[in-house]
């Protein structure tokens, strides 16, 4: 049987910070799937920052959105109908055909899903590709030591929260910076963080790294990029470690911003800055799933997650996490299994 579905589009390309009017809700006819292919319903959808990359029309490490289609990212759905031998209606794959409440997609490009004991969701979030950035950026790059001081930037976000965690696992001493007292309280009395800055009223945010980290920073997990890049290299110790995952605070910007007025320190300290994309490690992912997995079974990975309910509330939900409005994870349901 053939479906209609509903999908959010690109409007238009965003200047500066991305408003409703850059998103238009239309329908789409889907066939019935083809051998090799699966109808799914959509349940959860990510809205993460790199999809403001892709709405700008620039190479990059990834294609940028096309105006008037769908957008995509990453989704969690049911299997409705299916054209692919092992897989059957009512089973949960996780995707990439998100921005829409159905979709039809090959099969050789959907995850089967095992939630056993985890929500659905984690699987966009802890257990997903925020999950590995954190994993990879932390371990691979910043190769954290026992002792050691870790610095992260947009700490109570999705990637931030993983990679502080992490690195209080490993048993180093972690700082983290956020944008609200709700997150910093949560940081420090639930993930378990040794000091919290919040950035909006700390005042000069080096001075405040300072006081939160006497001995200096060795890893400095910038999500941020700006002052906290430039605090960071002001703090760090010798031949300290910087993943660089993300500048979240430059995303909107129209022009290329300066970069770190204080970048000779690379050199002063044998600095290592080192940026990386997810899913170029993915040959971690095994490693990955087995130790969050556990870590989240023994209850030492704690996560938060914001939900907006509803597939023509994409766009707001995405728009907020340029504000700080979500809590951990960003995710958007649109129904229920
Ligand atoms: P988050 O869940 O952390 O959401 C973004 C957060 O960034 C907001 O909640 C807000 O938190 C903070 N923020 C927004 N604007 C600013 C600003 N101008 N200055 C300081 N903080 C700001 O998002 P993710 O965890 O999904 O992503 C975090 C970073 O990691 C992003 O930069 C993203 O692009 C990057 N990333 C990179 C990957 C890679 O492969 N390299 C993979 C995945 C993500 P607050 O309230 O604290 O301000």
């Amino acid at each position: 049987m053939s479906v209609v579905a509903r999908e959010i589009r690109l409007k238009s390309r965003p200047e500066g910070l991305p408003g409703p009017e850059n998103f238009e809700l239309a329908e789409r006819p889907l066939p019935v799937p083809q051998a090799g292919q699966l109808l799914v319903r959509t349940l959860w959808m990510s809205v993460d920052p790199y999809m403001r990359g892709r709405m700008a029309d620039r190479p990059s490490y990834i294609p940028p959105f096309r105006l008037g289609e769908a957008l995509e990212g990453a989704a969690i759905g049911v299997v409705e109908q299916s054209g692919a031998e092992g897989i059957r209606p009512g089973d949960l794959v996780s995707h990439f055909a998100g921005w829409r409440d159905r979709a039809l997609i090959d099969a050789a490009s959907a995850i089967p899903l095992d939630p056993a004991g985890v929500p659905v969701q984690a699987w966009l979030g802890p257990l997903g590709f925020p999950g590995l950035a954190a994993y990879v950026g932390l371990l691979r790059l910043g190769k954290p030591k026992p002792g050691e001081t870790v610095f992260v930037s947009a700490a109570a976000g999705a990637v931030g929260a993983v990679a502080a965690q992490i690195a209080r696992i490993r048993g180093c001493r972690v700082i983290g910076s956020a944008g609200s007292e709700e997150k910093v309280r949560w940081l420090r009395e639930e993930a378990g963080l040794d000091a919290v800055i919040n950035y909006r009223s700390s005042g000069d945010l080096t001075r405040a790294l300072a006081e939160a980290a006497p001995d200096g920073i060795d890893v400095y997990f910038d999500n941020v990029g700006g002052d906290h890049l430039d605090a960071a290299l002001a703090l760090a110790n010798p031949f300290a470690r910087f993943p660089l995952c993300g500048m979240i605070e430059r995303y909107n910007a129209g022009a290329p911003l300066p970069g770190p007025r204080n970048i000779f320190r690379v050199i002063e300290r044998s600095l290592t800055l080192q940026g990386f994309i997810v899913s170029d490690h993915l040959d971690l992912l095994p490693d990955f799933a087995r130790d969050m997995r556990r870590w989240i079974a023994e209850g030492r990975m704690l996560w938060r997650e914001t939900v907006v309910e509803g597939l023509e509330r994409a766009p707001e939900a995405f728009i907020g996490l340029f504000a700080g409005e979500n809590f951990g994870k960003m995710l958007v349901k649109l129904a229920d299994r």
